[in-house]
């Protein structure tokens, strides 16, 4: 009997191990299948930051003509007067980096740059000559009949949220108390060089300056599947109002780079406006989502003025 027990015993453990060893098998390969899973995702969304390089970012800056617009923009555009469409002249003065290069021999950087003495010559050249600054949403706000655009209307941005932002630029804006724009890449907030979360928040809270989205991993819009697209457009304006606490409704294009669904992209996100990097100061409803900028370089005094006057750019 007692054998007879112990073999009964025994023939009842031997399912119970092999149920035991199956459900820990499968839990392991669940949990083996997660982390493959994370490890891609994370690899994934790690592969832009990875590939980012400031460099290549300025030479490609430098390099691009601005993105041809797409044939049925170009066609609405030269409508534009025979329709009677309202178009304002806006100047929306476009800027890199505002520091004091520290490399003397680092010539891209150089010619995307302006000195903090020549941009603060800018600002007195405008304040003096009597242009009112504006923030992008005001101009649209403008645009929508909200609030009437101003006798000499200005626009400041400064793309890519650089670390020279919160140290050059800010200082000077709060010294004339002139309103800015500045689109930032949410998922480079932090980096070497870039603005950190808690000067972001400074800057937004302080009034003057706007806080624009330039997607998330600073990409080329144009030609890119819509998933991507809608990723970068879309969580670049979410992860910006959780940090800035306020609403995100301008953007740019990262290398001024767009197509027809990246535009629409931009208007499902919520944006009520985008800016281009082609030339020109004629913003209008037609181009309310590649609004035109200007590069003002150097330029000062009424060497600044006379720029500003000519008709073609
Ligand atoms: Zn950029």
């Amino acid at each position: 009997m007692p054998a007879l027990r112990s073999r009964k015993k025994s023939r009842l453990k031997i399912p119970k191990l092999d149920y035991f060893w199956v459900a820990a098998g499968a839990i392991l390969g669940v949990l083996l299948l997660e982390a493959l899973y994370l490890g891609y995702n994370y690899y994934q969304s790690t592969k832009e930051y990875r590939s980012f390089s400031e460099k290549n970012n300025q030479k490609k800056l430098l390099s691009l003509s601005p993105a041809p617009l797409p044939a049925k923009l170009q066609q609405q555009l030269q409508q534009t007067k025979e329709n009677k469409i309202t178009e304002y002249r806006v100047p929306i003065l476009m800027f890199h980096y505002v520091e004091n290069v520290a490399d003397k021999g680092d010539k891209t950087r150089i010619s995307l740059n302006v000195n903090p003495y020549t941009f603060e010559q800018e600002i007195k050249t405008l304040v003096a000559a009597g242009y009112t600054f504006l923030t992008n949403s005001q101009l649209t706000d403008s645009m929508d009949g909200k609030m009437p655009l101003p006798e000499k209307p200005i626009l400041l941005t400064f793309d890519d949220g650089y670390q020279d932002f919160y140290t050059d630029v800010f200082p000077i804006l709060k010294k004339y108390k002139v309103k800015a724009t500045a689109y930032v890449i949410s998922g480079f907030l932090n980096f070497n060089n870039e603005m950190t979360t808690s000067e972001l928040k400074e800057v937004a809270a302080s009034g003057l300056v706007e806080i624009g989205a330039h997607t998330v991993h600073h990409v080329w819009l144009k030609k890119i599947s819509l998933t991507k697209a809608s990723f970068e457009i879309f969580q670049s304006r979410v992860t910006l109002q959780q940090i800035t606490g306020q609403p995100v409704v301008s953007f740019a294009y990262p290398y001024g780079a767009f197509d027809d669904q990246a535009i629409q992209v931009v208007k499902d996100a919520g944006f009520s406006s985008a800016v281009s990097t082609m030339p020109g100061d004629d913003q209008s409803a037609i181009n309310r989502y590649f609004l035109f900028r200007l590069r003002p370089g150097g330029r000062t005094g009424q060497v600044l003025l006379n720029w500003l006057n000519q008709t073609k750019f």
